[in-house]
């Protein structure tokens, strides 16, 4: 029976078999399989027993049934859905949070850690020119980011249960609102992909029930930002919280060229960005911010006779007291650390290197013949494009030759009913020799 604890726990090698793992990862992550359900199960049959494999036995597992099959989305050639690439330094940092488990739920537990994330939200709520005093937490992910903001929107608008979101929404919105017992006033985007204030303005009429209003700081199947000044003057006008789903986009608050394209969003009342997706963070990151945290306080706060004491001062930041979490990771404190070691420079060149790589792309794609084409010029890192003649079955195939061929892991979508392709850059080592091969497979 391998003692569990302690410096006598029996692991073997383990230390150092993970730290090659971890090293070797970093140097190129590999593409990965996906493999068939009956497959796996092969793959992993008894692997539960009484008495345990020995680690030899238990890593061949690990490494060769779990790892193997599983697609690296950290990999230069994972281009689909939003990929995420995390900077060495945040990932080896993310490995002593996970090592440690920083209680990062409260001031008495994690000062530390939770003064450092709270740099990090300091940081981010002034690039975005949100007034001083705003605040928040890091939690999960996006979805959760967004549930727990607009639960917060929701309470200071008990009775106007409408939601104006644009048809670009993200999916999480939509459950968001279902959980909240919310409804969505669905407005549509123009030609341009865009949520705008004067569409907004138009499906509101004479409406007085609209109680929040949610727009994109990069719309993810697109890519584009909306015209968040123009929302942010319509949701004043009309008294309605404002939320910005910043979740993918909103990375590039590190980048000057972006600051027109992104003006309001320091109007938020509440905005998220993912840590996890474009700025380099290992998976489980958002950035929940608010500009009156304590309005986040009065919903999410959690009492009961043993949480209590996480208030003695009363001036203690405890972050779950502002997100649908109490147990969390601090999951700040990677993103923390990388801009500790690297400086925001760092951040923003890898940043504009997803945009410059859209660009080729697009390029590439206006330049491959007239079978292929851009569908809208891309705005962030992500980049739609047809193929003549080809139906969403096709564009499937496409996407499982690309990965059988070693080639990239691509996903179809679709754009205004029609399937088209789509390319997510996020990793500043993508060569552009993945681009021609792409570009090749649409001959
Ligand atoms: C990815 C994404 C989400 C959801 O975030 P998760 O971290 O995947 O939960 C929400 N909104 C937008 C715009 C996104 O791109």
């Amino acid at each position: 029976m391998g003692a569990l604890h302690g410096p006598g726990a029996e692991i073997g090698d383990l230390a150092g078999r993970v730290n090659r793992f971890i090293t070797d990862r970093f140097a190129g992550a590999p593409l990965g399989r996906t493999a068939a359900a009956d497959e796996m199960r092969l793959a992993l049959d008894a692997a539960i027993t009484a008495k345990g494999l020995g680690i030899a036995r238990a890593w061949d597992v690990f490494a060769n049934g779990v790892m193997a099959n599983t697609v690296g989305i950290d990999s230069e050639r994972f281009l689909a859905f939003i990929p995420v690439s995390p900077a060495p330094a945040a990932a080896w940092i993310d490995a002593i949070v996970g090592a440690t488990s920083v209680p990062a739920e409260s001031w008495i537990e994690a000062s530390g850690a939770v003064a450092a994330e709270n740099q990090v939200l300091t940081m981010l709520a002034s690039l975005a020119g949100m007034p001083t005093g705003a605040g928040g937490c890091f939690m999960s992910g996006g979805s959760i980011g967004n549930l727990s903001a607009l639960a917060v929107g929701r309470d200071q608008r008990p009775t106007q249960r409408l939601v104006a979101v644009a048809d670009t929404a993200h999916a999480s919105v939509h459950n968001t609102l279902h959980l909240l017992g919310l409804q969505a006033l669905t407005v549509p985007t123009g030609e341009d992909g865009r949520f705008t204030g004067a569409a907004l303005a138009e499906v509101i009429g004479g409406r007085d029930d609209i109680g929040i209003v949610v727009a994109s700081a990069g719309s993810t199947n697109a890519g584009l930002i909306d015209d968040l000044d123009g929302l942010a003057d319509v949701a004043e006008r009309i008294g309605a919280w404002f939320h910005v789903d910043g979740a993918y986009g909103a990375a590039t608050l590190l980048l000057p060229e972006f600051a027109d394209r992104l003006r309001g969003i320091g109007r938020a009342d509440s905005f998220i960005v993912d840590p996890h997706k474009w700025l380099f963070a290992p998976a489980g990151s958002c950035a929940v911010l608010y500009r009156e945290p304590a309005l986040a306080g009065a919903v999410h706060t959690q009492h009961g006779p043993y949480i209590d004491v996480f208030r003695q001062n009363g001036d203690e930041w405890n972050p779950s007291d502002y997100g649908y979490q109490l147990t969390r990771r601090a999951s700040g404190l990677p993103l923390w650390f990388a801009l500790v070691l690297h400086g925001t420079d760092a951040f923003a060149a890898a940043v504009r290197r997803g945009v410059e790589l859209a660009r080729i792309a697009s390029t590439a794609f206006d330049s491959a013949g007239p079978h292929v084409s851009t569908v809208i010029e891309p705005e962030l890192s992500v980049v739609l494009f047809r193929r003549l003649g080809w139906d969403r079955e096709r564009w499937v195939r496409w996407a499982r030759e690309l990965l059988d061929d070693g080639v990239a892991f691509v996903a179809p979508t679709t754009w205004r009913g029609e399937p088209v392709g789509r390319l997510v850059f996020m990793h500043p080592l993508t060569p552009t020799t993945v681009i021609d091969e792409i570009v090749a497979s649409l001959a």
